[in-house]
């Protein structure tokens, strides 16, 4: 996507991959192919391969520059984590686009996770010398004590696939003494605040971006895919609440709805950044060109 600018804050991301991956009816719950099929095809190419049936699907990170702060949201899925195919793919494309913004890991000042699934957090360690240790050794990650919790149980159980998650990204993480564990309420300043949409996962979180009168908001997995604002109902296989999820999503749609808003889906292809427009009791996605 082009760098975006709200107010005195810079954005844009870093793609680790991008192209068709799941097929719809093997993602969403409750997927309709009579009823949703043509709605992906309306989308467009961008959004939906028809040809093979597959979603278009973008793993991203996004850069904010605050005039303070130097802050990546969600880190992808990082490398050397082991995943199976077809999670193995190169990771070359992320070290270079963070390459490209002219920074280095210890210029970044915040690590925010919307949630601690593994496409979200998977920057946040790399492997030196077989230990798990923070990539960015200056940043404070803040993850959301109460998902950092239930990513911790999960990983007890054995129920926090791919691989371990919570023992790679996360736990080395606070053993660094580099985490925030922070509740709902919390606020990096007047800039960056948490905007709370549980569902997807138990304490999912929106981070929310305000300067000079704009707004931004990082949406990590409260929307996948444009499909979930023509049908809101619609979550997926990977949500821990599906109906909890959807009472998010419709809440936060209908509250940006037809406003200034920009939306930055981490999943959603370049060019990304959209705007969301209401239409009756559902929405529309349109690309904020
Ligand atoms: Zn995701």
């Amino acid at each position: 996507m082009q760098e975006i600018r709200i107010g005195d804050v810079t954005i844009t991301s870093l793609v680790e991959r991008d192209g068709p991956w799941r097929a719809p009816g093997a993602f969403f719950l409750g997927y309709d192919p009579a009823v949703h099929r043509p709605a992906l095809e309306a989308l467009g190419p961008v959004h939906y391969d028809a040809p093979g049936d597959r979603l278009m699907i973008t793993y991203q990170t996004f850069l904010v520059r605050t005039p303070r702060h130097t802050i990546l949201v969600d880190t992808c899925t990082g490398e050397d984590k082991g995943f199976p195919p077809p999670l193995d793919f190169p990771k070359q494309p992320w070290l270079d686009a963070f390459k490209r913004t002219g920074l280095r890991f210890e210029d970044i000042d915040y690590v925010f996770c919307t949630h601690l699934h593994f496409d979200h957090c998977g920057w946040n360690t790399v492997l030196r010398d077989g230990r798990w240790v923070p990539t960015f050794p200056k940043a404070k990650y803040v993850f959301h004590k109460r998902e950092y919790e239930a990513a911790a149980a999960a990983a007890a159980r054995g129920d926090g696939p791919p691989g371990n998650v919570w023992a790679m990204n996360c736990e080395p993480v606070v053993a660094a003494g580099q985490a925030l564990l922070v509740d709902d309420d919390f606020a990096l300043d007047d800039l960056v605040t948490l905007l709370p949409t549980p569902g997807h996962s138990v304490c999912h979180c929106c981070i929310d971006i305000r300067s000079g009168g704009q707004r931004a908001v990082v949406t990590g997995d409260l929307v996948h895919h444009a499909l979930q604002c023509e049908a809101p109902d619609l979550s997926t296989i990977f949500c821990s609440d599906p109906a909890q999820a959807a009472r998010s999503r419709r809440g936060f749609l209908h509250s940006v709805a037809d406003t200034d808003t920009l939306i930055l889906p981490v999943h959603i292809p370049a060019p990304t950044v959209g705007r969301i427009e209401g239409k009756g009791d559902r929405f529309r996605y349109v690309f904020a060109r």
